[in-house]
């Protein structure tokens, strides 16, 4: 790393002890941006890396509410609002139990350079809880939600900051935080939050964005090097929104999809997976894995494995953060992989990175390959914004444009300073360069 760049992500990492992920994320994108600062050392004068690395708002607050028993619980809620010099913060909410600032900051600062090569007016930010709504009633997710929007309403709004979905957070979820917001606040604001029900303000193809567009931005870059999705063998892991919907984009365009997997294990259908008996299993009866291997014959189920065991040509990572690590990743290259396109945020290791782009793997990092949801979410907002609703081809054609222009904006980056196929080097520069510009407009604030 460029030394000057090193000294501030020091300081950065000391003002921000024990946030690991937050750390991660933090070295991962100075590592790319030394160029940069040598062409343009007014950045660094204006202490932009600095600016960027300290949120300028954080939010943490309590929710208490009542489970089905009557019991008092109590989960913490957050909200980072990391960056509005592109347009009002954007981000999702996660609520898992794993959930600390530590893992809002790194996914909220991972959204500012998302959100800008996007090419949409949207700033960064992240929030959640720590609320696990796993195997909690309908009636317990929504006190739940209510509670969180509760005191979370007075900080978001159209202009201000505009949460959506993410892990454990869906339409149900959603719906439940749009009821609450509206009843406080008496307005039928309909851009407060993005991955609203069709009926009620959403957008088609919102829901499968974010997993299309991971198979798009991939696609493209298997097109360099003359192939295509068709005839791949692909392994996904993860077995929600995402990975479902990229498994679905994958099997269209003629690719094998052979296994995924959700946190207890992984399934292997050499026959292809039948999404539609995935998407009964996990989306209609929140189900297990488990039951899709019991109904289909022929199908194996691996307890507690890595789904990274099984070979592929292509892997899409759709679960969460520092799920794929270089021991993994060698196993993969040795079994002839060609490409990777992260749907999840993070998911691959700093070593597993360096395997894959060592060993010419094409490489794309989540904040470009998965930047199709929260694009979506600001078609959701113009189409809130002039009260219209668009056709699902319309909408689509726009996702594979906008995908189709990241991975552009990414290749050529990275060919202008110098390291062509680095889609690392290319996202990070990409996006940090809009937001950088767009700061030193706005003047020091
Ligand atoms: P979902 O909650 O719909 O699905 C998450 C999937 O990942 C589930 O199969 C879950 O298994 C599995 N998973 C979650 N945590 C773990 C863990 N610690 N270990 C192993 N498996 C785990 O979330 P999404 O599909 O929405 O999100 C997946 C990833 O994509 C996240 O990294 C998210 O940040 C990223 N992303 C999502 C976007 C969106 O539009 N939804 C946009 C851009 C990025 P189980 O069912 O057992 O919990």
């Amino acid at each position: 790393m460029d030394a000057r760049l090193e000294a501030i992500r020091n300081t950065v990492l000391a003002r921000n002890p024990g946030e690991a992920e937050f750390h991660q994320a933090v070295t991962e994108v100075f590592e790319s941006l030394g160029p940069v600062h040598d062409r343009h050392p007014e950045l660094l004068e204006a202490a932009i890396l600095e600016r960027l690395c300290e949120p300028e708002r954080q939010i943490i607050f309590r929710v208490p509410w009542t489970d089905d028993s009557g019991r008092v619980q109590i989960n913490r809620g957050f909200r980072v609002e990391f960056n509005s010099a592109l347009g009002p913060y954007k981000g999702g909410l996660r609520f898992h139990p794993s959930v600390y600032l530590g893992i809002v900051k790194f996914l909220g600062f991972e959204q500012i350079f998302k959100n800008a090569l996007t090419g949409m007016p949207i700033g960064g930010g992240k929030g959640g809880s720590d609320f696990d709504p796993r195997g909690r009633s309908d009636a317990e997710v929504m006190r739940f939600c209510q509670s969180f929007m509760t005191e979370l309403y007075r900080h978001i709004g159209e202009y201000t900051d505009v949460p959506a979905g993410d892990i454990g957070v869906g339409s149900r979820e959603i719906g439940y935080l749009f009821g609450q917001y509206k009843r406080i606040t008496n307005r039928y604001e309909s851009g407060v939050l993005t991955g609203k029900g069709m009926s009620w303000g959403g957008s088609l193809v919102r829901p499968e964005a974010t997993g299309y567009g991971t198979v798009i931005f991939t696609q493209e870059m298997l097109k360099t090097r003359g192939s295509s999705f068709d005839g791949q063998r692909v392994v996904v892991s993860g077995s929600g929104n995402v990975a479902i919907n990229a498994i679905a984009k994958a099997q269209t365009l003629g690719a094998s999809v052979v296994a995924c997997s959700d946190s207890s294990g992984y399934i292997v259908d050499e026959a292809g997976i039948d999404v539609a008996l995935l998407r009964e299993v996990k989306e209609v009866e929140r189900g297990r894995l488990k039951d899709y291997a019991v109904r289909r014959p022929g199908v194996s189920y691996v307890e507690a494995g890595s789904v990274w065991d099984v070979d592929a040509t292509v892997a899409l990572p759709c679960a969460t953060q520092n799920e794929l690590d270089g021991d993994a990743a060698a196993r993969l290259v040795r079994n002839g992989l060609v490409a990777v396109g992260e749907g999840a945020n993070m998911p691959s290791t700093r070593d597993a990175v360096s395997v894959f782009q060592d060993s010419g793997v094409l490489f794309g990092p989540g904040k470009a390959a998965n930047a199709g949801g929260v694009a979506t979410s600001a078609l959701e907002m113009q189409q809130n914004a002039s009260r219209d609703s668009w056709s699902f081809e319309h909408t689509e054609q726009r996702l594979t444009e906008i995908m189709v222009g990241i991975h552009h904006r990414c290749a050529s980056t990275a060919d202008e300073y110098g390291d062509p196929g680095n889609y690392v080097l290319g996202a990070n520069i990409g996006g940090f360069v809009k937001v950088a510009d767009a700061m030193l407009a706005q003047g020091l604030i």
